[in-house]
């Protein structure tokens, strides 16, 4: 059987250089051998660990903020529950545990994911196995009601483009193939009116990413929202316009070279929340929050005291641990950051106050 490695450089071959956008895509959702496509990557066991497989604070926190925005718009009696890239589906289950004695809530949601690995699909079936769920393969496919959502660490697996700025305008980024192996090499020079706002912040040689695939989830999230009412979590490391290169490869939890293995580690980018402000039109975003800061005012410490007591030894110590890792700055507490969508006519979602 041809591996993925062997396909991108016959694609090479015959076509010339990749978008680095078209390399990432082909890594992680390849129809058969993708790195999303063919496995579950998740835990200690795979590539990485995200903030649900932490703990179980971190999606009964969640629902929660989610149930009491639901609340503060009135308790809409039919809405849609969705998560985009939901892993293995343990978000989900946390979501569905902790708003379980939410009057009304339960009765009222349906369980929306959009989820574009079929083995994925598969295990957040046997997660949720208890929950009636429906698979949708893009944001765009949700149903025309009340909206209430989480990503995390989904837009940050989404293909990006890179660009560097020179004297004579902006060169794209590509993979290409020297002596036979993979190499990063540079296009030609072409305009990009679409980048004209960062010739303000850029100096020749700079890096910059664009992230395509932002606006029309984006939209489609927002239209929703402002149309029928709900609210989006997104959560996602990143910053408010990224500068240079943050393409990234995780394999077995070690950084490794995004050229090496393709199909077998993790591709990653920093997500830019200022493109993601940019299409949160015609609902409104709230300001981005330090992961650390919303967990703190949803109450995670609270949480974290109640459950320690029912804990000893080392379950005590992995809790306490978890914690430490999903609020403190120099963890996942101030990489990670979240922005709220709400309809225009609301308040944001606790946790996301100004
Ligand atoms: N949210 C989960 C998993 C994050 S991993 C958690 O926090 O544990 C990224 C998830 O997004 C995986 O489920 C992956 O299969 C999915 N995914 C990646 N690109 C996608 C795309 N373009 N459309 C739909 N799902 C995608």
């Amino acid at each position: 059987m041809i591996d993925l490695l062997d396909h991108i450089k016959a694609q090479i071959s015959a076509n010339g250089p990749m978008r680095i956008d078209e390399y990432m895509a082909t890594c992680l959702l390849h129809p058969t051998l993708g790195y999303y496509t063919t496995r579950d990557p998740l835990g200690a066991q795979g590539d990485f660990v995200t903030a649900p497989e932490i703990s179980q604070m971190f999606g009964e926190l969640i629902g929660l903020c989610l149930a009491q925005t639901w609340l503060a718009q009135g308790g809409p009696k039919s809405f849609t529950l969705a998560e985009l890239g939901p892993g293995r589906g343990t978000l989900m289950a946390d979501i569905l545990r902790a708003t379980s004695n939410v009057p009304g809530f339960a009765d009222a949601a349906e369980i929306a994911l959009v989820e574009a690995s079929p083995k994925l699909r598969d295990v957040q079936a046997a997660t949720l196995t208890n929950h009636k769920v429906t698979w949708f393969d893009t944001a765009d496919a949700l149903p025309d009601q009340p909206l209430y959502l989480v990503a995390n660490e989904f837009f940050d697996a989404l293909p990006i483009r890179q660009f560097i700025r020179t004297s004579q305008g902006w060169r794209e980024r590509q993979v290409g193939l020297t002596d036979g192996a993979l190499g990063f090499g540079l296009g030609p020079m072409s305009p990009q009116p679409a980048l004209a706002h960062r010739l303000e912040d850029t100096a020749d040689g700079d890096l910059i990413e664009d992230c395509a695939q932002i606006a029309p989830v984006m939209q489609a999230l927002s239209a929703r929202i402002e149309t029928h009412g709900g609210a989006a979590l997104i959560i996602d490391y990143g910053d408010w316009r990224s500068l240079g290169d943050t393409l990234q490869a995780l394999r077995a939890h070690e950084q490794t070279d995004p050229l090496a293995a393709p199909g077998d580690c993790d591709l990653t980018a920093h997500v830019d929340f200022e493109q993601l402000a940019a299409a949160a039109t015609p609902a409104q975003h709230t300001r981005i929050t330090p992961q650390g800061v919303f967990l703190e005012r949803l109450g995670i410490t609270q949480r974290a005291q109640v459950l320690a007591k029912t804990m000893t030894g080392p379950t005590l110590e992995t809790h306490i641990a978890a914690h430490r890792r999903l609020t403190h700055p120099s963890e996942m507490g101030n990489l990670f950051k979240v922005m709220g969508l709400y309809p225009t006519t609301q308040t944001p979602p606790p946790g996301l106050e100004p």
